[in-house]
């Protein structure tokens, strides 16, 4: 090979290398520019829970963080009946009514820790009924029959981490182990709680006639808006029981929700009358609950 050749076959390596750098400088170029506008499109998609605005200014509305017709919603309703010691007569049945101030702290505390936030029942009804999807992690504890021990052991526990609560409240019901009027009314204008009504003596509204349905559903209802002088906007059925007809008698007695003991968290807006809730019981990993109902739909 002659001297010329050999420059030659130099200069046609060296611009080969160059067109390969070239080629490959320009590829990356592309990469990059397609995850960048990649990045743009979820933005504009609204998934960091905003809209973008548009060329004139407007916000571009997205259907991301509505709830459509017949979905299904995760937001966890939490029922508690007692939290003190349970009594030392009593029967297996009767102690899954009573969570240890102790246990009911490491519960709450642990639905904090994985980024749960209160809110009162009406908050998901009102949220339901608009169609708007809860935009962060949002629970509510619910606490039944109206028991003193509410007030004098979980309502600390709630306090010491800024929980709100909804207490449900049997208007005939009275005795030293319950809520006093005076109690309810201060619970009441605290806002750390939202009361409801828990019908006037706790029958099985499926067992009773119309009439009496129409007495514990509006009667009790009236006695409490004439107490706290707001409108009360959710029943909580006794023991759960409800049908057709008991569905029926709250939408007239003027409810816009229930709650049952349906053992379950999605809800959904076109079934308002029958929320489900989670009853909670001493021995309970809730936040393992919650990760498996999460799975099931
Ligand atoms: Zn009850």
């Amino acid at each position: 090979m002659d001297a010329q050749k050999h420059h030659h076959l130099i200069i046609d390596i060296v611009i080969g290398i160059l067109i390969i750098i070239i080629l490959l400088l320009i590829d990356l170029f592309v990469v990059s520019f397609r995850s960048l506008s990649g990045e743009v499109r979820e933005e504009a998609l609204g998934k960091g829970g905003e809209g973008i605005e548009g060329e004139e200014g407007g916000e571009v509305i997205t259907d991301v963080d509505k709830i459509q017709s017949g979905e299904y919603v995760f937001i966890p309703i939490f029922n508690f009946h007692h939290i003190k010691e349970a009594p030392p007569e009593a029967d297996e049945i009767t102690m899954s009514y009573y969570v240890s101030p102790a246990r009911f702290e490491e519960i709450v505390k642990s639905l904090v820790d994985n980024g749960y936030q209160t809110v009162f029942v009406s908050e998901i009804v009102n949220m339901l009924q608009a169609g708007d999807k809860p935009k962060d992690k949002i629970m509510a504890i619910t606490f039944d029959d109206g028991n003193l021990d509410y007030y004098t052991n979980a309502r600390p526990i709630l306090q010491k981490y800024n929980l709100k609560s909804s207490l449900y409240i049997m208007t005939g019901v009275r005795g030293e182990d319950f809520l006093s009027q005076d109690q309810i009314v201060e619970l009441d204008k605290s806002g750390e709680v939202e009361i409801g009504s828990h019908t006037v003596y706790h029958p099985f509204l499926t067992k009773i006639s119309t009439e009496e349905m129409d007495k514990e559903l509006a009667g009790s209802k009236k006695q409490l808006e004439d107490l706290l002088g707001k409108e009360i906007t959710v029943i909580c059925y006794p023991f759960g029981f409800y049908d057709e007809n008991v569905i029926n008698a709250a939408q007239t007695a003027g409810y816009q929700a229930g709650l049952t003991f349906d053992q379950d968290a999605w809800q959904n807006s076109q079934e308002l009358m029958a929320l489900k809730r989670i009853s909670v019981y001493p021995e309970m990993n809730v936040v393992k609950f919650l990760e498996r109902l999460e799975k099931e739909k």
